[in-house]
């Protein structure tokens, strides 16, 4: 996870609208500011948006005070993991502030749905810029969620110990050759039920829970921590080969410690599944609120989001890639990784395995 926060230490922040030159709301605002000051009122209570945000990063404050900039609405957010989201949605029912919902994880996204946590939107401008298999499966109502940024799943090899070619799908890391090698964290954590819930969709039940059962063969250890602990690991000789999202390696390799600099030194990156179905990528992404109260500020965030100059903030603040595509963003660590093949199934359809691959793993006996 991104960070993890109780909801006991859920924050409100609110940003203050400011305007600049050039703005085309700017008259609008000052002859409200002009009203507000002379009565001695708040400015523009109702233009407003609330976000519920699993997002923690530097980069996304001037995300959202240039949405407010572009348009007025202020952008009231509470941070929280995507658990605690989701579990203070159903706490509030419809008495919930929540406009806009933003999550980390299409199997988190998926569940959210399910759970009728969202409510359908209808947008010609989402539709356009985020790829059809990147969003929500669209309904006669609309569309319940789409991915800003994308994430892959790959696999990181200790260079001293391990050939590449020997773990360059994600089929071999179950193979005997790879016995007591393996390293990952939780299989029931998110990241693992999509990349699982994947495999499942790509070679079907039966293949998926054979080789769910040859990766718990060839565990160095029980699965434990998250995904930088497995790079680290790989890095320290006790794992050989590990998995994790693209991101937390790009962190390590833009760091300038000098311990981060010998784990980007000892550890190979394999984006896996190139011959065949491709990686899996995984998303963060965004869905307005069932019982929403601005819609329409919600849309209108969740367009601006797609914008070039808002994918690029989103996708770099955590070294991700834009969901949009044919955008060019200047992250050295993101370059040195590369272009790759990912896979094209509908990340929606991962969600549906969820249950499926959790019983596979309960069977297997993968912790
Ligand atoms: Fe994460």
């Amino acid at each position: 996870m991104n960070a993890i926060e109780n909801d006991s230490c859920l924050r409100y922040y609110a940003e203050s609208v400011i305007s600049q030159p050039g703005d085309p709301y700017m008259l609008k605002k000052l002859a409200i500011s002009s009203l507000a000051l002379a009565a001695g009122f708040a400015v523009a209570q109702d233009q407003v948006v609330n976000l519920y945000s699993a997002r923690h990063y530097q980069t996304d404050e001037k995300l959202y005070s240039d949405f407010t900039k572009a348009t007025g609405i202020k952008v009231n957010r509470v941070d929280a993991d995507d658990a605690g989201i989701l579990a203070r949605l159903r706490a509030e029912g419809a008495a919930s502030p929540a406009d806009v919902i933003l999550l980390v994880d299409a199997a988190r996204l998926w569940k959210g749905d399910s759970d009728g946590l969202f409510k359908p939107v209808r947008s010609t401008v989402l539709e356009a810029a985020i790829p059809a298999n990147l969003r929500a499966r669209a309904t006669p109502e609309g569309t319940t969620w789409f991915g800003f940024s994308t994430r892959a799943r790959v696999v990181v090899y200790d260079k001293l110990k391990i050939k590449k070619a020997d773990v360059d799908t994600y089929e071999e890391l179950a193979d005997p050759k790879n016995r007591g090698l393996v390293c990952t964290r939780s299989g029931s954590h998110p990241y693992n039920l999509s990349l699982f819930g994947a495999v499942t969709e790509h070679i079907g039940e039966v293949k998926a829970e054979t080789w769910l059962a040859g990766l718990v063969a060839n565990m160095a250890r029980a699965p434990k921590g998250g995904d930088t602990d497995q790079i680290k690991a790989v890095a320290s000789g006790e794992c050989g080969v590990a998995l994790t999202n693209t991101y937390y390696l790009a962190r390590i390799m833009r760091s300038n410690t000098s311990e981060d600099k010998a784990i980007a030194e000892r550890v190979g990156v394999v984006f896996p599944n190139q011959d065949s179905w491709g990686t899996h990528v995984n998303i963060a992404g965004a869905a307005v609120a069932k019982n929403a109260k601005n819609t329409a500020n919600a849309v209108k965030f969740m367009e601006y989001m797609a914008s070039a100059s808002a994918q690029e903030y989103f996708a770099n603040g955590n070294n991700e890639w834009p969901a949009v595509r044919g955008l060019d963003i200047s992250n050295p660590a993101l370059k040195a990784m590369g272009t790759f093949k990912s896979e094209t199934i509908p990340i929606s359809a991962v969600g549906n395995n969820q249950l499926k691959v959790q019983q596979m793993l309960d069977r297997v006996g993968y912790k």
